[in-house]
């Protein structure tokens, strides 16, 4: 009793202090018995802008969709996952008789490991790893988890995968039963030149599987899956599909899944056994994220709307352009040279003046309710603007304004010299 007189007693004293209404006080903070402030309120209403590469902003339309509560085995829901399932199939731009979705619980990473656990068999299995960048090197701490024998083919972050190499590697060596390649470096933003790999891949090793993790390019970067001969592929629903986090999906070709039965490590992570409950019954092995795939089926809505890849890809296009001519003008400088041509992610050098300390931008910019991400390359001090999600023309505008406000704050002198 004395806790909760206390407790109150204090918020009173908060509100008071911040002069907030005390009606907004019942609304936002009387039933957990604490009054928010006027910042985390402008949060619960409109959301801070996320300039990551993850999680990314959604739309609230996007967000409703998931308010309903739907059983797993409710027809209702039931249509949903298939409709989703044939829907990403064709967004893969493939045919749904040699290709299926395997969707699975958690984030993409759980993708990654489950194609990982299925596709390499238990003996005799060998991936070849080409990474350049912090996602390609979570492979191979995928490969060590599970105890997977593989060969890492380490190339520069500020660099594209050197598709000679790959064909001198795979022609002196045939032990590899599976390439794997990232399409969106997401750490530095370099892309990858997917279909040449999967063309030597399929050239000399006929047999050898071909994955790829374009979980930051799907749907907004154009990747012809049938040129490049890929039978694995994955992505996330919080990518640039732009539903919320929760559950990831694999496209992959069903002769090279049919192959997999009894390979996995793990139960969970099956994606044989997975596709075959879906197939068998419609219905998930485990707990599906339902209030997630609700949320995707209405995300699917709104890419069509936009124009499916090429809409979103505009978008993503013109983001990207207002925030590197903007950035040019205050004088940072880009990680990649002009060669690069993504446009999910944008890696910017710290400014090289005193006063610059990541950590202080970060919190400054945070404060104004714009969030961006600490480099992932290990070679050099950079950070990330991502241009993906829901992010419009006029988001980048302002964040760039909140960039200069905050250098005027740090007492940094724009532009940079
Ligand atoms: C986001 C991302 C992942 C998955 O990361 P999670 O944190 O598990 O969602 C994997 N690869 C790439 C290239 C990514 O951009």
């Amino acid at each position: 009793m004395e806790e909760i007189s206390r407790f109150c007693g204090r918020a009173f004293t908060r509100m008071v202090l911040q002069k907030s209404s005390p009606i907004s006080a019942l609304k936002y903070g009387h039933r957990r018995g604490f009054t928010m402030s006027r910042k985390s309120r402008s949060i619960a209403e409109q959301g801070k802008k996320l300039f990551t590469p993850g999680p990314l902003g959604t739309s609230r339309t996007v967000r409703e969709a998931a308010l309903p509560d739907l059983g797993s085995r409710d027809v209702v829901f039931i249509d949903k996952v298939k409709y989703l399932r044939s829907r990403l199939v064709q967004i893969a731009g493939v045919s749904g008789e040699d290709y299926t979705t395997i969707p699975i619980q958690g984030s993409g990473t759980f993708a990654v490991e489950a194609v990982i656990q299925t596709a390499v068999p238990r003996t005799g299995g060998k991936v070849l790893l080409l990474e350049n960048g912090a996602y390609g090197k979570r492979i191979g701490k995928v490969c060590d988890y599970i105890g997977i024998p593989y060969h890492k083919e380490s190339f520069p972050e500020n660099k594209k995968v050197d598709v000679n190499r790959v064909a001198d590697i795979l022609r002196a060596d045939n032990s590899f039963t599976l390439v794997s390649v990232v399409h969106c470096e997401t750490s530095s933003g370099v892309i990858n030149p997917v279909v040449e790999v999967g063309s030597v891949v399929r050239e000399i090793r006929p047999d050898c599987l071909f994955f790829v993790d374009a979980m930051s390019s799907f749907g907004a970067i154009p990747l012809d899956m049938t040129a490049g001969s890929v039978d694995f592929m994955v992505s996330s629903a919080n990518k640039c599909l732009q539903g919320i986090p929760g559950f990831s999906y694999t496209v992959a070709r069903k002769s090279a899944l049919q192959k997999c039965k009894g390979n996995s490590r793990s139960l969970s992570l099956d994606l044989y056994d997975q596709y075959q409950g879906l197939e068998d019954t419609g219905q998930f092995r485990f707990t599906p994220a339902t209030h997630t795939m609700l949320a995707f089926c209405q995300a699917l809505k709104e890419f069509d709307d936009e124009g499916g890849l090429q809409g979103r890809s505009a978008r993503y296009i013109e983001n990207r352009r207002i925030i590197r001519e903007g950035m040019k003008k205050l004088g940072f400088t880009e990680f990649l040279d002009d060669s690069h041509d993504g446009y999910i992610i944008t890696s910017y050098n710290f400014p090289d003046h005193p006063n610059f300390d990541f950590k202080i931008f970060y919190s400054k910019l945070n404060e104004k309710d714009q969030v961006i991400y600490p480099g992932k390359v290990l070679n050099a001090d950079c950070f990330r603007i991502g241009n993906i999600g829901d992010l419009y023309p006029q988001d980048m505008t302002h964040l760039l304004v909140c960039i200069e406000e905050v250098c005027n704050d740090m007492g940094i002198p724009l532009p940079l010299s």
